[in-house]
């Protein structure tokens, strides 16, 4: 079995999920591959125990980082290996089924357990059943979720590098105007491990910002919001946590009016305790609560940031 993890460099930093998918990756086998996309600082993965090489294309910069100029590029690497694994993250959910289109496999997506080098879990409806899938490909892809997989972290000895080069592909309906990186003062939602989550009920943008990111940043989190406060314009689109937004699984989860849809707890179950405050008692956020509050957020959290 030869297993790759392709991952990709921003602001010459590696993307710190990189070690979640090698967890994963090791469940596979005892060494893989490891490309990454861009210029960065590899030092810190290079000495990991299980990554046997490093395939550095360090030429690919933010304007030739696309999925579209890349895939055949990596397909082409991807023969390679019986198993490739990405982060389910929204550059993964971009790649990976490009490659899989352009050497005609299946993928499997959002991977929470590997039970076997064949055999994956993955959620399926929502998040509201788990799904075992057997794999009879001879190239399997899968997207990892990286909040189901540890961070690896055994020493080893230093990995191989080899330096390439990609041509990425000429594309005339393509082209690279440039990007803005959010820079928040918050901590990055992924890889927090306390989160403050404010809802619809917030009522304004003023109010989310007061209450949602005063609580959170007392508490030392990241502020997170459901599709409605995002759609209500109270929240940035990063924020969202859910089914269309980010999948988190922080040690602390507080939900702060919330009605508890399914799709937000798509994103949010896996958090390992949940408080959840809520003007009605029969609010469905209260069944995967921990610790549950009913009365009104106007009164409640206000108390909470004088108190804290
Ligand atoms: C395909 C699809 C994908 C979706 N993806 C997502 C997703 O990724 N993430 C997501 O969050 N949603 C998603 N949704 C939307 C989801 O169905 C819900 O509409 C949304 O989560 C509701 O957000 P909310 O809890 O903020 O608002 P509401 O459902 O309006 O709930 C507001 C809650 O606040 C409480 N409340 C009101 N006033 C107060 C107060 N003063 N004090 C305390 N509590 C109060 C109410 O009792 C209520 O429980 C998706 C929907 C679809 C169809």
């Amino acid at each position: 079995m030869k297993v790759l993890v392709i991952t990709f460099a921003k602001e010459q930093k590696l993307n710190d999920n990189l070690l979640n998918v090698l967890s994963a990756a090791k469940r596979i086998n005892r060494h893989c591959d490891v490309l990454i996309l861009g210029n960065a600082d590899y030092s810190r993965v290079q000495e990991l125990k299980i990554v046997e090489k490093i395939m550095l294309f360090n030429n690919v910069t933010d304007a030739t980082n696309s999925a579209t100029l890349l895939a055949s590029n990596l397909a082409e690497i991807v023969k390679n290996y019986t198993h490739t694994l990405i982060a389910a993250d929204s550059y993964g959910k971009d790649l990976l089924p490009r490659i899989a289109g352009i050497l005609d496999l299946s993928q499997i997506s959002e991977v929470v357990e590997i039970v076997s080098p064949n055999t994956f879990k993955k959620p399926m409806y929502a998040g509201n059943i788990l799904a075992e899938v057997e794999s009879f490909e001879e190239i399997k892809l899968l997207t990892i979720r990286t909040t189901s997989f540890a961070a690896y972290s055994e020493a080893g000895s230093a990995a191989s590098v080899e330096v390439n080069e990609f041509s990425p592909l000429a594309n005339d309906k393509l082209s690279y105007l440039g990007e803005e990186l959010v820079h928040n003062d918050t901590i990055d939602l992924a890889h927090a491990e306390l989160i403050v989550t404010g809802g619809r009920s917030l009522g304004s943008k003023e109010d989310f910002d007061k209450l949602i990111h005063g609580l959170a940043i007392k508490l030392g989190g990241a502020v997170g919001a459901s599709r409605a406060a995002v759609e209500a314009g109270y929240a940035s689109n990063d924020c969202q946590v859910g089914q269309t937004g980010k999948v988190v699984a922080p040690k602390l989860y507080v939900a702060i009016g919330i009605s508890g849809a399914v799709q937000h707890i798509a994103g949010m179950k896996d958090s390992k305790t949940v408080v959840a405050v809520n003007l009605d008692p029969n609010a469905q956020i209260f069944e995967y609560a921990d610790y549950g509050l009913i009365g009104d957020l106007f009164d409640v959290v206000p108390e909470l940031i004088s108190k804290l």
